[in-house]
């Protein structure tokens, strides 16, 4: 399958200059939804993973179905102020200004091997923060997998060391 096919390349969106890569219709079709869910399940099975994480909100979309199908459970990142209980959190820098991501304190054992899921990599920003939640918990980030990686703004460059798998890339 050429998952690439299943993207909606939406012109300026958020604001203008900006192309959008839209999944929602890789997910809407139960295919693409499944095809792309097992190659990221075979690449969490290569890695021994014990656990999923993912940024919110989209991070949960990819997330969850690898968790289920892999019998593993998952742990939500999320914006301040969204998790019930004691949290980490860690402020990373966006293109214009801050922003801040948490995890539950108790969500990682330490020594567990996390892959950490999202759908999509650009600057790197989200996944290094979330990256550095898991680390702080004393989790292993064996591994980050995405649907799609924006290779031209070079996020990989900030996450070296770490093992990446992007199924499209632009
Ligand atoms: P980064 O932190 O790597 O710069 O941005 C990645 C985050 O922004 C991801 O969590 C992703 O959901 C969101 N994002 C940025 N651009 C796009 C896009 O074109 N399409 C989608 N689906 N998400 C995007």
């Amino acid at each position: 399958m050429n998952l690439k096919d299943y993207v909606t390349v939406v012109p300026d969106y958020p604001k203008e200059g900006i192309t959008f890569k839209d999944i929602t219709t890789i997910m809407d079709n139960g295919e693409a939804y499944k095809f792309a869910t097992d190659e990221i399940v075979k690449y969490a099975q290569e890695l021994n993973t014990d656990l999923i994480v993912g940024p919110e909100a989209r991070g949960f979309i990819i997330g969850c179905p690898v968790a289920y199908a892999l019998e593993i459970g998952f742990a939500p990142v999320r914006k301040p102020g969204k998790l019930p209980r004691e949290t980490v959190s860690v402020d990373y820098d966006l293109e214009y200004g801050q922003d801040t991501l948490t995890i539950h304190s108790d969500a990682i054992k330490p020594g567990q091997r996390v892959l950490i899921v999202d759908d999509l990599l650009a600057t790197g920003g989200t996944i290094g923060a979330t990256i550095a939640l898991v680390e702080k918990l004393g989790g292993i980030v064996v591994g980050c997998a995405f649907i799609i990686e924006l290779s031209y703004l070079n996020g990989r460059d900030k996450l070296k060391g770490y093992d990446m798998r992007a199924l499209i890339t632009y």
